[in-house]
């Protein structure tokens, strides 16, 4: 399993530090929900003062898929196995499930435990946060 290459920008730089340091950080306001990164007011009650706040990386699974990318000649199209996790922390969060073989997506269950590890295409590229099973089924 890969991950493509992930390049930061100014919106991005403060969630690519944490992932680099091994954290996936959520945004939390002062009532103390937590929001997904990207989020600019608490998605809860709409608060705009938020601050970065490292996440436990634990989730469950709620969803998942099997995408299928273009066929190079002769060759089988490559499968990326999609997940959406719940943190624990409440945001959802999606990305590739790593580890497992897209052709066994049949035995995933809804519920499942999920962590969050980092991956790089290459070392220049910034660290991506990708679920893991934390058992194996
Ligand atoms: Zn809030």
């Amino acid at each position: 399993m890969s991950v493509g290459p992930v390049v930061r920008d100014e919106a991005t730089a403060a969630f690519f530090d944490g992932t680099a340091a091994g954290q996936f950080l959520l945004r939390h306001c002062q009532a103390g929900h937590f929001s997904e990164p990207a989020a600019t007011q608490c998605t809860t009650c709409g608060a705009t003062e938020l601050t970065w706040q490292p996440a436990t990386g634990l989730a469950r699974l709620v969803s998942w898929t099997v995408s299928y990318g273009k066929a190079a000649d002769g060759e089988p199209p490559p499968r990326t196995l999609l997940v959406i996790g719940e943190l624990d922390e409440g945001p959802w969060w999606w990305s590739q499930l790593a580890d497992v073989d897209p052709a066994a997506a049949g035995r995933l269950t809804v519920g499942a435990r999920l962590r969050i590890e980092f991956r790089r295409a290459a070392a220049e590229h910034e660290a991506v946060p990708v679920f893991v099973l934390t058992a194996r089924a």
